[in-house]
């Protein structure tokens, strides 16, 4: 593949638990405004998807989203931040997930999933994030993740 802005760098990525569920970590040092991993998966239409449930839908235009659920989407493990050290490049249809700022070895990646996510699945448990609960911690005896 050609080389550009778009190329997702070769990052250690590592899925773990996190304070939501599970997360996507770097292990290696990512400079800003580089492209870290693609979010992908087949391209569904607006008659597949209405009524479902699926949370991992990234919607791309109002016609058009791809579903990421699938195992080999790693970016389906970002979680959402309301400070998040990532952001979300489409292009040609295609979902970027791109260095926010500068991000060092060990941090989790989030990005912010927008208005309609966050009132639809995020606000109703409470989010989470380091901004919104910086000394939360997961409870010992959580039951395992589901995703
Ligand atoms: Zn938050």
């Amino acid at each position: 593949m050609r080389r550009s802005k778009f190329t997702p760098g070769d990052f250690n990525l590592v899925v773990k638990r996190a304070r939501a569920g599970r997360g996507l970590y770097t292990f290696d040092p990512i400079p800003k405004g580089v492209c870290i991993i693609e979010y992908t998966g087949p391209v569904l239409h607006d008659d597949d998807w209405t009524g479902s449930n699926n949370r991992y839908l990234f919607q791309i235009t109002e016609k058009k989203a791809i579903n990421g659920w699938n195992k080999k989407n790693l970016a389906r493990y970002i979680n959402h931040s309301c400070r998040p050290n990532c952001e979300i490049e489409i292009r040609k249809g295609r979902v970027f997930v791109m260095a926010k700022r500068a991000i060092k070895s060990g941090e989790e990646l989030a990005y912010d999933y927008g208005k309609e996510y966050f009132d639809g699945f995020i606000k109703p448990m409470g989010c989470r994030c380091l901004k919104c609960k910086p000394r939360w911690r997961a409870p010992k005896s959580a039951k395992r993740a589901r995703h």
